[in-house]
């Protein structure tokens, strides 16, 4: 156990795992807290953009995705306006497959590899405030624990109790319309990513472990509380969005079997926080949220800890991590505009229109991940 860490990173999953790993990698002393114990679930589906694969790839970790029996995904199908094209997920920026690992088994290789590295992972501890000295935070407690380091990184997600206890400002807010509703099925054969777009809704297919599927779909919060609302259940509510939305999808559906309830999340801000303070930093979804229509906050998060990580391992001067956030800013921007953009659901062929570019700027954002050295 560190007693006097560098650096104190709160969450432990996609974000904190992460920044924790590369922190402890090139030699940090890093204390990693969660109030979850691993493995464990939450709320999200997992299909990893081509960035974040990017990412696992060069982080060594990739091999240990897959070995863990998540598929390798070779081809995407768009469907729109009744016609389907199926492409191949072509080699670029050094990788050739997308990957959608359960949360459960990628946030525990992120825990185990930051493990590895030399962090000091505490699970099972809430931390509840931070503890300043004059004007700077210096530390957190919790029910059961009090610890002090130089800098405190928030990266306990939507929700962050370090962005609001330091106070964090948002810097930019915009409407928080969107549902992502999912259940895991099986019995049916998955082949590659399938997304499907209609008139008010973005659904899909992720094939993971267990040759079973993350079925899903993305539309308007008002118009997925009023399918609640006229069926028994969240999953004939999901089940009726899909029959609507997707109805090839839907009639495939009904030769396998649902293996989970249906669950998800309504009203998903959309917000960039600042992004630092005297004493400390967010990642992830603590400092920076978007809806999930585009499927990027793991990515997002990988990306932005490597960020952090090298402005901590420059020195972690306030001056190190204002260029941490002017970072982050800028590689967020394209994507955020556009996740923005679709989240409101625009008319089918303006919806199709945004996906190619966001094919573009995943692919950019990609490529310029693949040359990053160190
Ligand atoms: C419905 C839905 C679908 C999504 N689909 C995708 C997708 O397909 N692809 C994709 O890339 N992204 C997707 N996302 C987004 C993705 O889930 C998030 O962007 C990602 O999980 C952010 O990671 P994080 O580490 O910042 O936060 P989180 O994953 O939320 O982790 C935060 C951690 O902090 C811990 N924590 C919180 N508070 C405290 C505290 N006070 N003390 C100690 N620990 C604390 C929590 O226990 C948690 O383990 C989806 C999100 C939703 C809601």
């Amino acid at each position: 156990m560190h007693t006097n860490p560098d650096v104190i990173v709160v969450g432990a999953r996609a974000a904190g795992a992460s920044t924790a790993m590369l922190l402890a990698r090139r030699g940090h002393r890093v204390a990693l807290l969660d109030r979850a114990e691993f493995p464990s679930d939450t709320i999200s589906t997992h299909q990893i953009a081509r960035s974040g694969v990017v990412q696992l790839a060069r982080w060594g970790l990739l091999d240990a995705v897959l070995a863990s029996g998540a598929p390798a995904l070779r081809s995407v199908t768009f469907t729109a306006a009744g016609m389907s094209i199926t492409r191949p997920i072509k080699d670029k920026a050094g990788v050739d497959l997308l990957v959608a690992p359960r949360r459960y088994v990628l946030d525990s290789l992120l825990v185990d590899a930051a493990r590895e590295a030399g962090a000091d992972v505490r699970t099972g501890v809430r931390v509840t405030e931070v503890i300043r000295e004059d004007d700077r935070v210096c530390g957190v407690r919790g029910p059961d624990l009090e610890l002090r380091a130089p800098l405190v990184i928030g990266a306990d997600g939507l929700g962050s109790t370090i962005a609001r206890a330091v106070g964090a400002e948002t810097i930019e807010q915009r409407a928080a319309n969107g549902a992502g509703v999912y259940a895991y099925y099986g019995g049916i054969p998955w082949d590659g990513i399938e997304l499907i777009a209609s008139a008010g809704a973005l659904a899909g297919v992720f094939p993971t472990h267990h040759g079973e599927a993350c079925v899903w779909v993305c539309m308007p919060a008002d118009d997925f509380r009023r399918l609640r609302r006229h069926h028994p259940s969240r999953e004939a509510a999901l089940e009726a969005a899909l029959l609507h939305h997707a109805p090839e999808l839907s009639a495939r559906l009904l030769a396998g079997h649902r293996r989970s309830p249906a669950t998800g999340m309504s009203r998903l801000p959309n917000y960039i926080r600042r992004a630092h303070g005297p004493g400390w930093a967010l990642v992830g979804d603590a400092g920076y949220h978007r809806d999930p229509v585009t499927g990027h906050g793991i990515s997002d998060a990988f990306r932005d800890a490597e960020l952090l990580a090298d402005a901590v391992d420059a020195g972690g001067s306030d001056e190190d991590l204002a260029a941490y956030q002017r970072r982050r800013d800028a590689a967020l921007r394209e994507v955020f505009e556009i996740t923005c953009a679709l989240a409101d659901y625009p008319p089918v062929p303006e919806f199709v229109a945004l996906q190619k570019r966001l094919s573009v700027a995943l692919d950019v954002e990609a490529e310029a991940l693949g040359t990053t050295t160190h």
